[in-house]
């Protein structure tokens, strides 16, 4: 009995998974500038049927969105950040989920600085500067979201003596200075003074393609260098410079503790390490600066960086297929659930690992298993 309902679950999840693929490469198209431009327009712009398919589910989730901004921002409760600064480290691009969590918070009214990373400051800045991520700077009432300052950062480094020869003279660091963490964190607090929020919204693991049994020792420390001791190291210097009842919101991955093959070269341990130290964080930056410390554990998206791991749309068609919630996750609801957190409204919550993936870290199967079939 349990089997034939498990039998009809994965047809109908067949089904759906039929109509998912023939979407998908219009989805692919989806992500650019110009496609999130194209879900905010009617339906009779839209000309080709896989096209429209995916419109239509893309301008759903807009709808949904925007519902719940315009929800945010309506007469009752509201994520207010209005006279609230905040940095965000790791946006070079509008595709991911710094950049949402900056419109997210922006949205809510709060000031934005950024710190990209020094390789991908130049074309991040001239694409900012040539319009390409205007259609992605719109707000709900209409205004560009615009940043006080851009920083050059690198978050493996906390001082400029711990940098390297053959890193202090590669030439897509040339013309950039003051960009190590302690760094940024001082000339954050020359341009800013005192700031409310910081989010690490980076991650790096050279070897992500190898498995764990194949990472090397260098491989391994470089991935929790740059994906974990990152956030330490910016609590360290940014606790200082923040206000009391602050907040400070990273972002994690359930491959910390599930397994999830092909999410390798010590990125499973690294996001491991940064829920541990989340917690930890939370209490002695808590006692120390009085601030929170949470951690948003994000469903897959196709950003830059889970481009470079080679199997996020398998990802992002698994989680489709088997979240309690069948859509595909939007940026922007990682970024309302952090403006959330480091708003006031969340100020009893530190610590947390707060899953936002349209519920798949609480399904027991996979209820498209090729083994839940069973001929009749
Ligand atoms: P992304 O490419 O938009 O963001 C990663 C950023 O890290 C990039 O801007 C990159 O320039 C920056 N970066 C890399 N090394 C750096 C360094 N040494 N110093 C400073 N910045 C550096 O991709 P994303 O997927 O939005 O990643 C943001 C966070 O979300 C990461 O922590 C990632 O692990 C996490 N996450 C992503 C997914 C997903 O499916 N995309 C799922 C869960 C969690």
């Amino acid at each position: 009995m349990a089997l034939k309902s498990a039998t009809c679950i994965q047809r109908a999840a067949a089904a759906r998974s039929e109509a998912f693929l023939a979407a998908l490469p219009a989805a692919r198209v989806g992500t650019s500038p110009v496609a999130s431009m194209r879900v905010m327009l009617p339906s009779s712009s839209v000309q080709s049927s896989s096209l429209f398919r995916t419109t239509i589910q893309k301008a759903a989730v807009g709808r949904a969105l925007s519902v719940k901004v315009s929800a945010v921002n309506g007469s009752g409760l509201k994520v207010d950040l209005r006279g609230k600064k905040a940095f965000i480290a790791g946006v070079a691009d509008d595709q991911g989920f710094g950049w949402a969590i900056a419109k997210a918070l922006a949205e809510a009214g709060a000031e934005i600085s950024l710190g990209v990373w020094v390789p991908a400051l130049n074309i991040f800045k001239t694409s900012l500067e040539k319009g390409k991520f205007d259609a992605s700077r719109k707000l709900s009432d209409g205004s560009l979201m615009t940043f006080s300052h851009i920083y050059p950062m690198d978050a493996v480094f906390d001082t400029m003596a711990d940098v390297p020869e053959e890193v202090a003279t590669n030439k897509r660091y040339a013309g950039n200075k003051n960009w190590t963490v302690s760094e940024v964190a001082e000339s954050v607090k020359q341009d800013s003074g005192k700031i409310d929020i910081v989010v690490h919204s980076l991650a790096n693991g050279p070897e992500v393609v190898k498995p764990l049994l194949e990472t090397s020792r260098k491989g391994y420390l470089a991935a929790l260098s740059a994906s974990s001791y990152s956030l330490i190291s910016m609590v360290q210097r940014f606790g200082p410079i923040m206000k009391e009842g602050g907040a400070v919101i990273s972002l994690t991955y359930n491959a910390s503790n599930r397994i999830i093959p092909g999410y390798g070269g010590g990125m499973s341990s690294a996001k491991a390490a940064l829920e541990s130290d989340t917690r930890v964080l939370a209490y002695e930056a808590g006692r120390k600066f009085k601030v929170r410390v949470n951690t948003i554990s994000a469903g897959p998206l196709g950003s830059r960086a889970a481009r470079a791991i080679g199997f996020i749309d398998d990802m992002i068609r698994y989680s489709y297929e088997n979240s309690p919630i069948q859509k595909e996750l939007a940026a922007i609801e990682v970024g309302n659930v952090a403006a959330f957190l480091v708003s006031p409204l969340s100020s009893a919550v530190t610590g947390h690992v707060m899953f936002v993936d349209n519920g798949l870290n609480v399904m027991g199967i996979a209820t498209d298993s090729k083994t839940l079939d069973r001929p009749e």
